[in-house]
């Protein structure tokens, strides 16, 4: 027996980790957060966060009924209305605009680190909520009834149900023997925060290039948050460049749509992937998040395919509770595994064919492609279809 119990123990307090925490104990339910950083450390005011996630309004919404939203504007928030993409051949351009929609925004632009430190605050103000930072999860042994905890700090604990929300490289994942596959893109994305010359007119701007698409993401304070994707060599060449000779190359390959850049702080790439579970879960054990599918982040849907695993997940718990069955059981947490699979599956190979529809370098695709976009900007309908989709409904 462990020395402190709790109905649900969650391992990661990123997005998707606190967010279930945060829902649970709301919910009057014993939780414990654990994170190998210190997500409740602040910053200084003229740093940066390079992992950026445009949120939909599905996401906005879900941070809004935690009632954290407004810690969040405070932290820094940028209002996303509009998208513009173009390709570097022919002439086809798609600008999508929240207000034909009918809605004053598509989506919001928050650093991780703003809503992960909002998210803390709550748990932290929640009387069902215990935080454990830096520390990791060392080992775990399941039992009929529980899951035994380690951390590495020696302390133990028990869990009606053990979540895993601990990213990409999930050692839950790795511990139980769930199976993930994927491959490398050979890709890497390259992250920076950067003032424009002119005004990102609060849009996300995405220019598709021979080796990947260029993402100018508008951030607090006018700023530009880029996510450049390239073959990995390249985006080691844009690493070693000067600030001047990297800024210079950036304007070159955004055409110059916000003139010139001034690089703000460090610059950082992450090597590109696609991952997935087969599994979402085991006894008394479930996977969330980045720990079961890794996506490209061509269309920015990382986070926002967490945040709806949360929800599902979390609803599917409150259920169980509520009908007083057991809320780790096999069939509560195959139903939310049944939930979000497909829709996970389908959002990485939508994914996966953009990043070789518009990676493929022959004319013929290249024509289509700028055809298409051509077409597709001169229907509403289709457009106002985009625009609900990138809204996350
Ligand atoms: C370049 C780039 C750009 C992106 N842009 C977007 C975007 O615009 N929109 C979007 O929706 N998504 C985007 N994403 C994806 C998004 O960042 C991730 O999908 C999201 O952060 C996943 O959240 P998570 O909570 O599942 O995992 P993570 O954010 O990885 O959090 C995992 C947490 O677990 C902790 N942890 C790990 N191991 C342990 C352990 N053993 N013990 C205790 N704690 C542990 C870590 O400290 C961390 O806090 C982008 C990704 C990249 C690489």
């Amino acid at each position: 027996m462990g020395d402190k119990a709790y109905q649900v123990v969650i391992v990661g307090g990123g997005l998707v980790g606190a967010t279930v925490a945060c829902l649970l104990a709301e919910k009057d339910i014993s939780v414990a957060l654990i994170d190998a950083a210190d997500p409740t450390e602040t910053w200084p005011e003229d740093s940066f966060d390079l992992r950026v996630s445009a949120l939909t309004l599905a996401s906005v919404n879900l941070l809004k009924s935690l009632n954290i939203w407004d810690d969040i504007v405070q932290l820094g928030e940028q209002r996303l209305e509009k998208m513009c993409v173009w390709d570097h051949f022919g002439s086809g351009e798609l600008v999508i605009d929240s207000a034909d929609a009918g809605e004053p925004k598509m989506g919001s632009v928050v650093e991780n680190r703003i809503t992960v430190l909002a998210l803390w605050r709550k748990i932290q103000a929640l009387p069902s909520g215990d935080v454990f930072k830096s520390t990791q999860l060392e080992r775990f042994e399941v039992n009929d009834k529980a899951v035994d905890i380690q951390l590495s700090t020696g302390l133990k604990m028990t869990a009606q149900l053990l979540v895993g929300a601990d990213g990409s490289n999930s050692k839950i994942r790795q511990l139980s023997e769930i199976k993930q596959y994927g491959w490398n893109y050979q890709q890497s994305a390259l992250v920076a925060t950067v003032k424009p010359e002119k005004s990102h007119q609060n849009t996300a701007w995405q220019r598709f290039l021979p080796e990947g698409p260029l993402a100018l993401l508008p951030l607090r304070e006018g700023l530009i948050s880029i996510v450049w994707t390239s073959a990995t060599e390249t985006s080691d060449a844009y690493l070693e460049l000067s600030d001047v000779e990297f800024c210079k190359a950036l304007a070159e390959a955004s055409e110059y749509q916000l003139g010139h850049f001034e690089l703000l702080g460090e610059r950082a790439a992450f090597p590109l992937k696609l991952q997935f579970s087969s599994e979402y879960c085991q006894d008394r054990l479930v996977l969330i998040g980045d720990a079961i599918h890794t996506i490209h982040p061509l269309a920015g849907q990382g986070a926002n395919l967490g945040l709806k695993d949360a929800q599902v997940l979390v609803d599917e718990i409150l259920k169980a509770k509520k009908a007083r069955r057991d809320i780790a059981s096999q069939q509560v947490l195959r139903r939310y595994e049944r939930q979000r699979k497909g829709d996970n599956l389908l959002m990485m190979s939508i994914m996966d064919g953009f990043k070789r529809l518009f990676g493929a370098d022959d004319t013929l695709t290249q024509f289509t492609r700028s055809t298409g976009m051509r077409l597709i900007n001169q229907s509403t309908l289709l457009k106002n279809q985009i625009c609900k989709y990138a809204m996350g409904h």
